[in-house]
């Protein structure tokens, strides 16, 4: 297999041979840097590339050059290579062409000419975007390949597991992929072992479970410590935050998640809003920086294991878990964030994970290449769903109550929608029925105008109806207001069980539920924002806090 390649377009031929030169200095033995004089002949190029079955990680471009921009070039390439990282060089006057690139081109990144010195300037970008290339691909002949049905729920089951645990892998589906068959022959699998995941040594694990997955990756799954200072349940972005903060703070600290690291924020294709990422940053790229922090500060993280009770004893907090150990620490938080609201529509339930699929875009996207599919939701999630899967599918309809989106979604989004043209707005509609054998193959949809109800083939269906909190593991001491969100602080205060409940002689801390030293943080919580920015923040005010509780105690 060759080298995954780096391709430089710019047509001022000095600047052209000074990126290369840079670029090989420090990346020829991994990757290949090929150059272009024009956009035209970077698109040539690419072609080239992917008919010869090669990987392309980056394309840097110059934004003006005659005939084509560079902008122009790094849209269009997306079509060949979707998962290239896209870089725009820019002089200083060119800032309005990379802001507005970012949205059209999926930019990742822009550079300022010049980037001397390039220790400085150029190399941490390239490695940063490289890094997050090498993540979310692999080359094709090689590393871990998961084979099962497509309309498997198993077989979603662990791609999500996959996917969310940030383990690069390849899919192969039994009755389209060629190589499957082959690969489960050599394997001796039968149809039994679905889904089998096959490693690079050739070993192969039949119809697993999540956990046996993690095993094998080698992923530790008992703490290891008898007691910890803060034990974070959850690994969202507020968890997440938590761990970063616990750890470099000197707390003894522990993350979990009954999933895997990321949370909500883990599925979302592209967090837009998130200070600091310009080109906006996907969920598991957010995910995968956070967790290396944490971990690199010294906070250790287990996953896939849930928190299933929490008991009070003389101060210290006893977490059950679901492998039926047991964990003891001082402090604790619930990071625990919602859970995606279940479509109560006929035919749902017996096609989940059968075409029917909750905030799973990023995961399936890829499988409905060249289909039809549903999203039913009008908000943000929705959106930034419907997008994602306008890369593969042949058209995404996106079915919402309202007559349109405005009430409910970014005006950026409702931009970027409208200017797909294959995702086609379902207003004043709901999902009567879904149908099909063993797989999603109808969808009967009724008009909230008429009660009209029109059948539509459909592959699949991407539900983002809002969500539920996750607050039901917790004690019945930890006050929760009427939908299970979690009383923390001011909010815990004014709730009517609050007397009768709390027999500290000082007031609740911020964050702080109605029992001493376990908090919550994120969208478990009441009055929670909604965000990953405001789940971060409260994450990270947690460790002050339970610093501040440990030092009464
Ligand atoms: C598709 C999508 C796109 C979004 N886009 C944006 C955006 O662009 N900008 C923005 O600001 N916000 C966005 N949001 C909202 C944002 O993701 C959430 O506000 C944020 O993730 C909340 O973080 P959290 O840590 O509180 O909880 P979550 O992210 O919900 O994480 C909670 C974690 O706790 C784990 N858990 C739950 N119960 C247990 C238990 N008993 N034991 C162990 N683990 C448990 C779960 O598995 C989960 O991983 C988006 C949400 C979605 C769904």
């Amino acid at each position: 297999m060759n080298k995954p390649v780096l391709l430089v377009v710019d047509d001022d031929p000095q600047v052209l041979a000074a990126v290369r030169r840079d670029l090989r200095s420090r990346y020829r033995e991994h990757y290949t840097v090929m150059s272009a004089g024009s956009g035209q002949e970077a698109l040539d190029t690419a072609r080239e590339l992917k008919s010869r079955g090669d990987s392309l990680a980056m394309l840097i471009s110059d934004q003006r050059m005659p005939g084509m921009l560079g902008n122009e070039v790094l849209a269009r390439s997306r079509e060949l290579y979707p998962l290239a990282r896209r870089v725009l060089l820019t002089a200083y006057a060119d800032i309005e062409a990379a802001v507005k690139a970012i949205n059209e081109a999926h930019l990742d990144h822009y550079l300022s000419k010049p980037w001397d010195p390039p220790e400085e300037r150029l190399f941490p970008v390239i490695d940063d975007l490289l890094d997050a290339w090498q993540a979310e691909s692999l080359p094709e002949a090689k590393g871990l390949r998961l084979i099962g049905h497509q309309w498997s729920p198993r077989s979603h089951a662990i791609k999500d597991f996959l996917a969310s645990s940030l383990v690069p892998y390849r899919w192969l589906d039994v009755e389209r992929d060629p190589d499957a068959k082959a690969l489960l022959d050599a394997a001796g699998v039968g149809g039994d072992g679905l889904p089998a995941l096959v490693f690079e040594d050739g070993s192969v694990l039949g119809n697993p479970e999540p956990r046996q997955v993690a095993e094998r990756l080698g992923r530790s799954l008992s703490a290891a410590y008898d007691v910890y200072d803060l034990v974070i349940v959850g690994a969202g972005p507020a968890g997440l935050a938590a761990a970063v903060y616990g750890a470099s703070e000197g707390l003894r600290t522990l993350l979990l998640d009954r999933h895997a690291p990321g949370g909500q924020a883990g599925s979302s294709a592209r967090i837009e809003n998130y200070l600091g990422f310009p080109a906006g940053v996907s969920g598991s790229e957010l995910t995968r920086r956070a967790l290396t922090q944490a971990q690199r500060l010294g906070a250790e993280f287990l996953a896939p294991l849930e928190v299933t009770g929490v008991s009070i004893d003389a101060g210290y907090k006893r977490l059950a878990l679901s492998d039926g150990r047991e964990l003891v620490t001082r402090t604790m938080l619930a990071a625990a964030g919602m859970l995606y609201r279940e479509h109560p529509a006929l035919g749902i339930a017996e096609h989940t994970g059968a075409g029917v699929y909750y905030g799973a875009a990023v995961t399936e996207a890829p499988a409905f290449g060249g289909r039809r599919v549903l999203v039913v939701g009008g908000g943000n999630s929705a959106g930034q769903g419907a997008m994602y899967l306008a890369r593969y599918a042949q058209e995404v309809q996106v079915a919402v109550h309202r007559e349109s989106l405005r009430e409910t979604m970014s005006p950026y989004l409702i931009e970027q929608i409208e200017k797909t043209p294959n995702i086609r707005l379902r207003p004043r509609t709901e999902v009567e029925r879904v149908e099909g054998e063993g797989r999603v193959e109808r969808v009967v949809l009724k008009s909230l105008d008429d009660g009209m109800c029109r059948e539509e083939e459909i592959d699949a269906l991407f539900v983002f109806i809002g969500a539920r909190p996750r607050s039901d593991w917790l004690p019945p001491e930890v006050l929760r207001d009427a939908k299970g969100f979690v009383l923390t602080g001011r909010d815990l205060m004014a709730a009517e069980a609050y007397p009768r409940v709390w027999k500290e002689p000082r007031e609740p801390l911020t964050l702080e539920t109605s029992v001493p030293g376990v908090f919550a943080a994120g969208d478990v919580r009441a009055g929670a924002m909604n965000r990953v920015a405001s789940a971060v923040g409260e994450g990270s005010m947690v460790v002050r806090l339970a610093h501040e509780y440990l030092a009464l105690t």
